[in-house]
């Protein structure tokens, strides 16, 4: 199954892919996480990346692309995949397609969530330093004693940068794909509980609850 999650930036997409991971055992492969770990680690590329995920822009196509193309490629990938936060443009779905074919993308669950939620959202957002699991110090927050931190991101103006970007350069791809047939649209902004069950509903899996 290969299974691309798309939506604004605080709809749910992380966390619905933990979950789609662990309940259906495919890599959830996020762009956003791979390039977090560059950062982290100094590397070429996590030096080139930072200077556009500070600001909230899209890291360039070719660099994401290249990302993706040698990650799909690992054995652990055979039995599909979850892609959590790419494409985020056409280009980027394009080069998808064409990097897969003969075969194809299964499923594009469309995670929405209004500008509010999304604020309160990643506002609160914090990750585990252990896993990267993700919490929220309100609806979701981490165990006692469970070191976390916030994303760099995570403030009021670049989130507010990363929704016009996301409005205007990965919006299309919701028709992209509603033209394929592939695409089905889930409220992120109900309960977290409800969203998985929805979300397993559209895989063709049995929801949990
Ligand atoms: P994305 O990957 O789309 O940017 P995340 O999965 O990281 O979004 O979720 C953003 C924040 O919202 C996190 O703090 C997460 O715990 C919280 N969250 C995710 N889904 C829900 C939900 N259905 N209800 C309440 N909070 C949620
Ligand atoms: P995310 O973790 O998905 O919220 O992504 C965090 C940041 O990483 C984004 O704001 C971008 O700067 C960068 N990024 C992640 N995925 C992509 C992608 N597919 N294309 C371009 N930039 C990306």
């Amino acid at each position: 199954m290969k299974i691309i999650l798309l939506g604004p930036p605080g709809a749910g997409k992380g966390t619905q892919a933990e979950f789609i991971y662990r309940h259906l055992n495919i890599p959830q492969i996020s762009t956003g996480d791979i390039l977090r770990e560059n950062v982290k680690n100094n590397t070429d590329l996590g030096i080139m990346a930072k200077s556009y995920m500070d600001k909230g822009e899209l890291v360039p196509d070719d660099v994401v692309i290249g990302i993706i193309k040698t990650r799909i490629k690992k054995d652990d990938c055979n039995g599909g995949y979850i892609l959590d936060g790419f494409p985020r443009t056409i280009e980027q779905a394009k080069a998808l397609d064409r990097a897969i074919q003969p075969d194809k993308i299964d499923n594009v669950v469309f995670i929405n969530a209004n500008e509010e939620t999304i604020i309160k959202r990643l506002s609160l957002r914090r990750q585990s330093k252990k896993d990267g699991t993700i919490y929220h110090l309100k609806f979701n927050p981490p165990p006692e004693g469970e070191e976390v931190f916030q994303r760099d991101d995570d403030k009021e103006d670049t989130i507010k940068n990363r929704l016009k970007v996301y409005i205007q350069q990965t919006g299309p791809l919701i028709n992209y794909y509603k033209d394929k047939g592939i695409l089905v649209e889930v409220d992120g902004s109900k309960d977290v509980n409800l969203v998985n069950s929805l979300v397993l509903k559209i895989l063709g899996k049995e929801p949990v609850i």
